[in-house]
């Protein structure tokens, strides 16, 4: 979810969404052939937090998300991992109203396979995915981002892996005790705890994979260390291009690669654009009063508040930030391909946690413009085909095999 600061959408935008693609750059090698032919997989969008507090219907076509199932179809994804994000200033730490936030939003994302099974699957395997996609349904998946329901105990983990949880962002912006993050003062010397360590341990015997977005340096060091599993960062960036915490130096890009992971690249203009986050803070000072009206004025928990707030600040980041291009997307993308190979790069959106889009990049809607611009650099197909899916196909296959007992 949010980056802290990050998340809304926004009415404008959306309808943007629906507009035309990139045109194709060859014959035969069309982006949305190319996207209802390959296996697309988003590793990462908060529209869940819309279902839970907004009443957002992602079957229908909406105008207040990034996504939903019609846009899925037009963009041609395939499967999106849904963000199980515990907000800790609003649900704590840890404690029985974390635990409660992120069953209440697994029950959303179980609710819409059951409910509506003509349209969406939920998917634990790589297996599920595929076949999913063979039917022309959506795969629907878990992920959960922030180890707060975790609640310091290790039997929770094996518990949301029985939920359907496939992957956890070990902290968000909050350093956990077990976890240092990227986001907070205390993640400058925290990494793993002995505990952090055993939960990284059980993430690997029960098969789910470990993500390093939104860590601090010292836990991702950490993880590489003592994960026996390919390890991936689910929405970050480079810092080589943007240089936030939140993004990955090269060296460990080469330590992700190493252990056969995958960096999925964030839509964020913070992470994507040298100095956006500069101008992003300026603006945000501009329209504090407009925001904390926004707040105030919505009723309701504070998540209510949180999405009237985010609503406000997406729309003046539309008038106020410059505009942050699909290219540059694809720099970072680039810059993990010549570090690495094209066998270590996918997407992670981050939609609906994110309060401003690349243009051109407005929905899920919109995914081909991303894969026009890989084949306007000279990507192949079959480079794009990983891009897309087949190289977390590839990280879910070794890591559903576990440590090879119990499961
Ligand atoms: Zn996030």
């Amino acid at each position: 979810m949010p980056e802290k600061t990050e998340k809304a959408n926004s009415p404008e935008l959306s309808n943007a969404s629906t507009g035309a693609h990139a045109e194709a750059p060859a014959a035969g090698r069309d982006p949305l052939t190319i996207h209802h032919r390959a296996i697309a997989i988003d590793m990462h969008a908060d529209t869940v937090q819309f279902m839970l507090d907004d009443g957002a219907d992602i079957n229908q076509r909406l105008t207040t998300t990034h996504l939903d199932a019609v846009r899925m179809k037009e963009g041609g994804l395939d499967a999106q991992f849904f963000s199980i994000w515990v907000e800790p200033e609003l649900y704590g730490h840890g404690g029985a109203s974390a635990v409660r936030r992120a069953d209440e939003q697994i029950a959303a994302v179980r609710a819409l396979a059951e409910r509506h099974p003509e349209t969406w699957t939920l998917a634990t395997t790589s297996a599920d995915i595929r076949h999913a996609a063979s039917e022309g349904k959506l795969a629907a998946l878990l992920g959960l981002e922030g180890g707060y329901p975790v609640d310091e105990k290790i039997e929770s983990v094996e518990r949301y892996y029985r939920m359907g949880v496939r992957y956890m962002t070990l902290a968000w912006s909050h350093s956990l005790s077990w976890a240092g993050s990227s986001g907070d003062e205390a993640g400058r010397t925290r990494g793993l705890s002995d505990f952090g360590r055993r939960v990284v341990r059980e993430m690997n015997r029960l098969g789910m994979m470990v993500d390093v977005s939104h860590v601090s340096d010292k836990t991702f060091w950490d993880v590489v260390e003592t994960s026996t599993k390919p390890v991936i960062a689910t929405h970050s960036n480079c810092r080589a291009i943007a240089d936030v915490p939140r993004n990955l130096t090269d060296d460990m890009i080469r330590a992700l690669a190493a252990k056969g992971g995958v960096v999925c690249v964030v839509f964020y203009p913070a992470f994507l654009e040298p100095g956006w986050q500069e101008k992003k803070n300026r603006v945000d000072a501009e329209i504090a009063p407009l925001v904390d009206a926004a707040g105030r004025k919505a009723t309701g928990r504070g998540s209510f508040r949180r999405i009237a707030r985010d609503r406000v600040r997406e729309r003046e980041f539309a008038h106020r930030l410059p505009p942050v291009s699909v290219a540059r997307v694809v720099d970072h993308i680039d810059h993990i391909v010549k570090l690495v190979g094209v066998e270590h790069v996918g997407i992670g959106s981050d939609f609906d946690g994110i309060q401003a889009v690349p243009a051109g990049l407005a929905s899920v809607a919109d995914l081909p413009n991303l894969t026009a611009e890989l084949l306007r650099r000279g990507y192949t197909e079959e480079d794009v085909d990983k891009i897309l899916g087949g190289n977390i196909l590839r990280v879910m296959e070794e890591v559903e095999r576990g440590d090879g007992r119990n499961f």
